[in-house]
């Protein structure tokens, strides 16, 4: 795997403290289960974190919350764990997705929303932030020019796209801020499936995809 796009140090510092939303840290996590690099980053943050712990001076706390610590932990979404997870005709999955998708990606029931786009929602804990979807794009097909209402990443697991910030290839991340429009197409052979994270709907820039966009979905 060639990655060449990355998460910001940002959203990995923030990942690496736990204040990444659960949407956005199931696709950094995914993330790393493929790049190296990145979980060496994450890992010199944690260790970071806890030193400054560490040196922090010990404040009396209310009754219950090592239970509810403990809950959390429970429900924070799959950390970083290396591998991939390979079905037989299915595009390879970074294996925190595959255990929160749960079955391949062939039996995933899509739901067309625009002419060559499909989209299949993940189920987020109650209460979180935001939206984690499954993608997928018909080769030369493409999503019209959009800026976002909030943060967006977006993991590359099959096919390819290009945008004005380049290629992205299986395991290259695009993370988005709020002022960022880009409009991107398909260039592989084959479909391009992607997982993103999205804090609020993206908006288009033409009109025709701004009035298909309450019918759409997306
Ligand atoms: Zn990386």
């Amino acid at each position: 795997m060639n990655i060449k796009h990355h998460p910001d140090d940002a959203t990995l510092l923030a990942y690496a403290a736990g204040s990444l939303g659960e949407a956005a840290s199931l696709v950094v996590a995914s993330h790393l289960a493929w790049c190296p690099g990145c979980r060496t980053t994450v890992r010199c943050a944690e260790r970071l974190g806890g030193t400054l712990i560490d040196g922090m001076q010990a404040e009396p706390v209310s009754a219950g919350v090592l239970d509810r610590c403990l809950s959390a932990l429970d429900d924070a979404p799959a950390a970083q764990t290396p591998g991939t997870h390979t079905v037989a005709g299915d595009p390879a999955l970074p294996t925190p997705l595959a255990r929160r998708l749960g079955c391949p990606i062939s039996q995933v029931r899509w739901k067309r929303v625009a002419p060559g786009i499909q989209l299949h929602d993940l189920h987020l804990s109650p209460g979180a932030r935001g939206r984690l979807s499954l993608m997928r794009v018909a080769t030369g097909r493409g999503v019209p020019e959009h800026g976002h209402s909030g943060s967006e990443i977006t993991l590359v697991l099959s096919g390819s796209y290009t945008d004005r910030f380049g290629r992205f290839q299986p395991g290259d991340i695009a993370d988005l801020d709020l002022d960022v429009e880009h409009d991107l197409r398909v260039d592989s052979a084959q479909p391009c499936i992607c997982l993103v994270a999205a804090e609020s709907p993206i908006r288009f820039k033409g009109i025709i995809a701004r009035l298909m966009q309450p019918f759409t979905g997306i």
